[in-house]
């Protein structure tokens, strides 16, 4: 199996330089091809990955873009696979036509392939292609590495993610399944009738960053304090996500390793993120992060998971007869009683419970 981890790395003056070119020049690379490609349509060529490819080595002879030349070569080329995917995903209709990249300061990330150890770790350090050797803080040993996505972020750190071989070991669960009810207020709640809070933190740090971004709407595009002020921005969006990310990783490796199936609801979350407040937004963003890390890891230790179509019975159907009681839905109700059999309900709980029942039926 294959695993991302990902380290901090320090790049010297001169290796940023390099690693700044390379993320730029990937980035030019990727509008040319983009710009082949949609032109070509038009003229009903046929254009793909193998034309866009070779036009990387015309460039290369202009005389206006002889510079890039200087960036990691396989870098380039995996640019124009990353555009390939994007009009392979166009056409299944799973994303929007691609779009160019702007030049920006914000969050930027190439990727380059391991050809016989052109990519490797040695000590305190990583080699990577047209860079040499970095300074790494590697928090754990990783087996034979496939590729490498080099990152800069928006507050001017550097990171690389490797995607190495992993050996996932056995896990013993004993054959527990569970439902799953994700909500704004209460990130989830179970059918064994846990319910996990949103961490308090998150919530001071989206106030500051919604402040922060007050702030950053004041300052006049360009100037100086703009660019302070971006910065600071920045800075707080990465603790979040940060937080966030550890939090999740948490509460996903708790689900998987005590249950061998756990069952979600398929939640359209594209609708949601739509929706104006911000906690809101990042709420149903990590929704997405944390259902994707729940099939990975079910992936590496065999459980299962099952999605239960999203229609909105789940929390209004009695899990004791079956009962509808609509006025949970209309009246937004947190706790009710069935009017048939009298169970007392929690809202959640009972819908974690009907994800469970409805889960299991798919089996
Ligand atoms: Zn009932």
């Amino acid at each position: 199996m294959i695993k991302s981890v990902k380290f901090r790395i320090y790049p010297n003056k001169m290796q940023k330089e390099f690693i700044d070119q390379t993320l730029e020049c990937s980035r030019i690379v990727y509008n040319k091809g983009l710009e082949l490609r949609t032109k070509s349509l038009k003229s009903k060529e046929h254009t793909g990955f193998k034309e866009t490819s070779a036009l990387i080595a015309k460039l290369k002879k202009s005389k206006k873009f002889a510079f890039l030349k200087q960036a990691d070569a396989v870098a380039l080329m995996q640019s124009m696979k990353d555009l390939d995917t994007g009009f392979k995903k166009y056409y299944k209709k799973t994303a929007k036509f691609p779009h160019f990249k702007r030049k920006t300061e914000g969050r930027m990330t190439y990727r380059t392939v391991n050809n016989q150890d052109s990519i490797r770790i040695a000590g305190k350090y990583i080699r990577l292609p047209k860079v040499g050797y970095i300074k790494v803080i590697q928090t754990m040993d990783v087996g034979r590495i496939h590729f490498a996505t080099v990152e800069r972020t928006a507050t001017g750190k550097y990171f690389v993610s490797l995607c190495v071989d992993f050996e996932p070991g056995n896990r013993i669960n004993e054959g527990n399944a569970i439902g799953i009810d994700v909500g704004i207020k209460t990130f989830y709640t179970d059918s064994n009738g846990n319910k996990v809070d949103n961490p308090r933190y998150l919530e001071k740090m989206e106030k500051r960053l919604a402040r922060e971004r007050r702030r950053l709407s004041h300052k006049q595009s360009g100037s100086n304090n703009y660019k302070k002020q971006r910065i600071k921005v920045a800075k707080v969006y990465e603790k979040i996500h940060d937080q966030r990310n550890d939090f999740l990783q948490k509460q996903s490796t708790k689900l998987i390793r005590e249950n061998k199936t756990v069952c979600i609801e398929d939640l359209n979350v594209q609708g949601m993120k739509r929706n104006h407040k911000l906690a809101n937004q990042i709420t149903s963003a990590s929704w997405t992060s944390f259902f994707y890390m729940l099939d990975y890891k079910a992936k590496w230790y065999g459980n299962i998971i099952r999605r239960v179509p999203n229609n909105y019975t789940s929390s209004q159907t009695c899990n004791c007869c079956g009962y509808q009681y609509r006025k949970v839905r209309t009246k937004n109700l947190r706790y009710w009683e069935c009017p048939v059999c009298h169970a007392k309900h929690d809202r959640d709980i009972n819908a974690s419970i009907n994800i469970l029942k409805k889960g299991l039926e798919q089996a």
